[in-house]
């Protein structure tokens, strides 16, 4: 793919804007559990995006969440991101923005604020903006449960979606991605007293264990390459007698 080198230079000529953007909004922490956090940051993001697009962007509010959409009349493409993070309010106070040896470092700069801060200065260089769409989600590190719709809604107006996350070493673009899957397991256990008749009860969380290697090798037999993320197990309820 060729590169318009006057892009690339008008791109490079933005990088200390680019990076006073990203010291910003990496300070401005935005765990996807703290809504008061994503909210700061929603604030900060949107009259950067309106901005940069010169029309206006509505702040989305679905449950604790709030989303930035600005929807283009006839969009072409859809400029797709978010802004939470998996890192929790106070770790830039061990784990500070820095730039060593030209790379930028502190919680959610990789994933995904640096491809926000580019996906707006890409939208400064166009000379028309008019047929992009931007959608930036605060809940994708949590399975997009409120902004799913948005996003299917979205992406379907649009000819094209640019989901601006990082790419892998190399820094080629990625083309494609790994959808997910949830499966619910409900086990019930048969609760006995462990000192006077152990034999009669049945350890639920045992069974599950038992499940939870069985959809392991289940994924990996017919998916090449996916796998399941192990995420903490909490007990619903629990009974003795
Ligand atoms: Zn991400």
């Amino acid at each position: 793919m060729s590169i318009d080198s006057a892009l690339l230079e008008a791109a490079r000529g933005e990088f200390a804007t680019m990076l006073d953007r990203l010291r910003v909004l990496v300070n401005c922490e935005s765990p996807s559990n703290a809504p008061s956090q994503l909210e700061s940051c929603a604030t900060l993001l949107h009259p950067w995006l309106s901005t940069a697009l010169d029309r206006p962007v509505q702040l989305k509010r679905a449950g604790e969440n709030v989303h930035l959409v600005a929807e283009a009349e006839e969009p072409k493409v859809l400029l797709l991101g978010h802004f939470d993070t998996v890192w929790p309010v106070g770790t830039t106070e061990e784990w500070p923005f820095s730039v060593t040896d030209r790379i930028a470092s502190g919680p959610g700069t990789f994933d995904m604020k640096a491809g926000i801060v580019q996906a707006i200065t890409a939208i400064e260089l166009l000379a028309d903006s008019s047929h992009v769409s931007v959608l930036l989600t605060s809940d994708e590190e949590v399975g997009s449960t409120t902004s799913r719709q948005l996003i299917e809604d979205q992406a379907r107006k649009a000819g094209a979606v640019l989901v601006c996350e990082p790419s892998a070493d190399g820094g080629a673009v990625k083309i494609g991605r790994k959808g997910i899957a949830n499966y619910r397991v409900e086990v019930t256990g048969k609760a006995a007293h462990a000192g006077l008749e152990p034999e009669l009860g049945v350890n639920a969380a045992v069974e599950l264990a038992h499940q939870r290697r069985s959809v392991r090798v289940f994924i990996a037999r017919s998916t090449r390459g996916s796998f399941t993320a192990t995420t903490p197990l909490s007990e619903a309820s629990s009974a003795t007698r």
